[in-house]
């Protein structure tokens, strides 16, 4: 039925249903991490047999759902008609109606980022199935790109439901392609693992966290084995020119640890949206 709409109806629904997702996730974004840490800090606090905290911040509902969208700064509401995905941000021009301080950019970059992703998916494989399990799998590397950015985590909530969908999406579009996929979940992890235990072993320093593992062996499962070496030598080379630039920029970053997730998640994008012509490319130049 969408797959029947003419253009002029298909892209702006396309248009608006990815500036909503783009605005679901910033709400993921913020909050989960706060909900992780508030769970482990009340494992912990069970584990050393301690009193159950009983101060306001930890005992009001805090989840996807509930508050109702705030403001960071100042805690008041925000109302529905300023809360219109990237609308909502120009219509303020950026700030909070009640307080007036700034609202991060990261909000409009996110409900951005979130279209360009699901028009280039629908753009590529029009209006499928195939086209709704491709939006799931960009959306949530724009989330954990985000996330690992903001706090330095890949949470496992996300990362490895991310690899067993990737394995379902082998099974149900390219079943030819499955073997390829656990092969590619099983090289992402163990070839990150290796690296990062030489290099302890080396070198006395953890190079890498353990969600990245988690994340290379998702996009080893959707992508195949043979896309992983496509997948290091993006994000690698992009990381580095990043890395570099901003501390040449900002030198009190200097040796400040720097996320790999995001670069991995923008190979993974490259890899998903483009990756049949670039992988001929790659393996004509290497032949
Ligand atoms: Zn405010």
């Amino acid at each position: 039925m969408f797959a029947d709409l003419p253009p002029s109806l298909f892209w702006p629904l396309v248009i608006v249903l990815g500036l909503c997702l783009g605005s679901f996730l910033n709400v993921v974004v913020t909050r989960l991490p706060v909900m992780l840490m508030q769970g482990w800090r009340a494992e912990a606090r069970e584990a050393l047999e301690l009193e159950d905290e009983q101060d306001e911040e930890s005992t009001a509902t805090f989840n996807l759902i509930t508050p109702a969208s705030q403001c960071p700064a100042c805690r008041a509401s925000i109302a529905w008609h300023d809360n219109v995905p990237l609308l909502g941000y120009l219509k303020r021009r950026g700030k909070c109606a009640g307080c007036g301080k700034h609202i991060s950019l990261q909000y409009p970059l996110i409900e951005l980022a979130g279209m360009a992703l699901v028009v280039a998916v629908f753009a590529i494989h029009g209006a499928s199935l195939e086209s709704l399990f491709l939006t799931g799998a960009c959306l949530t590397l724009l989330a954990l790109a985000a996330i690992d950015f903001r706090t330095q985590l890949l949470p496992d909530i996300i990362t490895l439901p991310l690899l067993w969908v990737g394995l379902g999406y082998q099974l149900l579009f390219q079943p030819l392609m499955l073997t390829s996929g656990v092969i590619g979940a099983m090289a992402g992890y163990l070839s990150l693992w290796g690296f990062y235990w030489l290099f302890k072993l080396v070198t006395g320093k953890e190079g890498m966290g353990y969600g990245d593992f988690k994340l290379l062996a998702a996009l080893g499962a959707w992508l195949g084995w043979q896309a992983l070496p496509m997948v290091l030598i993006l994000s690698a080379g992009v990381g580095a020119v990043v890395g570099i630039l901003i501390q040449l920029a900002i030198p009190r970053l200097r040796g400040a640890p720097m996320p790999f997730g995001p670069f991995l998640a923008m190979a993974g994008w490259i890899a998903l949206l483009a990756g049949a012509p670039l992988q001929a490319a790659y393996l004509g130049l290497v032949s």
